[in-house]
């Protein structure tokens, strides 16, 4: 409570508080000297915010364990209000009456602020790091083609390993700067109009190394279909491989995965289809996040950063459409994008 960044305080039932934590007296601006003891934290709300409090928030916390919201708070001398979220937790006596509070609050701005310095840093790193990618493959490419000496099979091996190493990375990083730029929304697109089926068919060629090595056929049924979309041709690419190498890496072995689409009121629906484990309720929104993988997927090994899916749908999104997955456990998932028609 002494060193947290957020406010921690205990108040009375009319919050006056017996108890302010350094940050708290902080964000509160207080005078430096200032104890924490005796302050009514009302002074720092409207009227409005303190009936809400007193007169709803309290009995909810009362009654249901605890209470949250958000409210601006005016620090000392201070003219712009800031924005906090607000929790209460009820405090018991013996006989499990409330007769205490511990009021949290957190100040969004500087979470915000936060937030963003934390997407500008990985951004930046990202970039670094791929300058640094881009000339260890230029190396490892002469190495490759006998420019600098021939190499013996040994030697030719190790170049292969160390090939693929920096390819991986180079993904990862990647995905790390798609990811930051898009939370920072200064993701750039080039809008223009494509046939959906030779997308597909582009995008195939790309997972087909995931794909072979399971055995998995990617069936094309878009094409020929003479579908456009208005929509950015390598993004829409990105989305397709993210989902088809999915669907390569958890489908079933030797199984097929269908890509399919149709059009309805200026949109087209793409969608993917495998018969592989299928995703458990529980995951079905999680598997969207950051970093989100199954345990199915971190124990039998099969490689990601778990980054492919929140970026396809951030993708999507950034173009006006939407992204979603059915599943059904055991039988295998279908996702689904939709894109704006040409
Ligand atoms: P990664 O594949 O790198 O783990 P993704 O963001 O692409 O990351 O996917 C997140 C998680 O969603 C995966 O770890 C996997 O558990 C699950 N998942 C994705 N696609 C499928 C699929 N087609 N079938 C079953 N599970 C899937």
């Amino acid at each position: 409570m002494e060193t947290t960044l957020d406010l921690v305080a205990i108040t009375d039932l009319n919050s006056v508080t017996t108890y302010l934590n350094p940050a708290g007296r902080q964000i509160l601006n207080l005078d430096d000297d200032s104890s924490g003891i005796g302050v009514d934290l009302k002074n720092f709300m409207t009227e409005k915010e303190v009936d809400a409090i007193l007169n709803f928030g309290l009995p909810q916390a009362e009654s249901l364990g605890g209470w949250q919201t958000e409210i601006q708070i005016r620090p000392t001398g201070v003219d712009e209000p800031i924005p906090v979220e607000i929790l209460l937790v009820p405090v018991r006596n013996q006989s499990g009456e409330m007769n205490a509070v511990n009021v949290f609050m957190r100040d969004l701005l500087e979470r915000e602020a936060l937030q963003t310095e934390r997407r500008e840093f990985v951004s930046a790193v990202s970039h670094e790091l791929r300058t640094s990618l881009t000339s260890m493959r230029m190396y490892t490419d002469l190495l490759d083609t006998g420019d600098v000496g021939e190499l013996t099979e040994q030697q030719k091996l190790v170049v292969n390993n160390l090939k693929s190493t920096v390819g991986r990375l180079t993904r990862m990083v990647d995905d790390l700067n798609v990811v930051s730029l898009l939370e920072l929304g200064r993701f750039g697109l080039n809008i223009d109009e494509f046939d959906l089926g030779d997308l597909v068919d582009s995008a195939k060629v790309s997972c087909q190394p995931v794909c072979d090595e399971r055995g998995v056929t990617i069936v094309n049924e878009v094409s020929g279909s003479d579908l456009k979309v208005s929509a950015d041709r390598g993004r829409t690419h990105q989305i397709l491989v993210n989902l088809l190498n999915n669907a390569g890496k958890y489908g079933d072995e030797n199984s097929e995965v269908i890509v399919a689409a149709a059009a309805d009121s200026g949109f087209v629906t793409i969608s993917v289809t495998d018969s592989g484990p299928g995703i458990a309720d529980e995951e079905l929104e999680r598997i969207f996040e950051n970093f989100y993988r199954s345990t199915d997927a971190r124990i039998s090994r099969v490689s990601g950063s778990g980054l492919g899916l929140s970026i396809a749908r951030g993708l999507v999104e950034a173009q006006g459409g939407k992204l979603w997955v059915e599943s059904v456990v055991g039988s295998g998932s279908t996702f689904s994008f939709t894109l704006p028609i040409a």
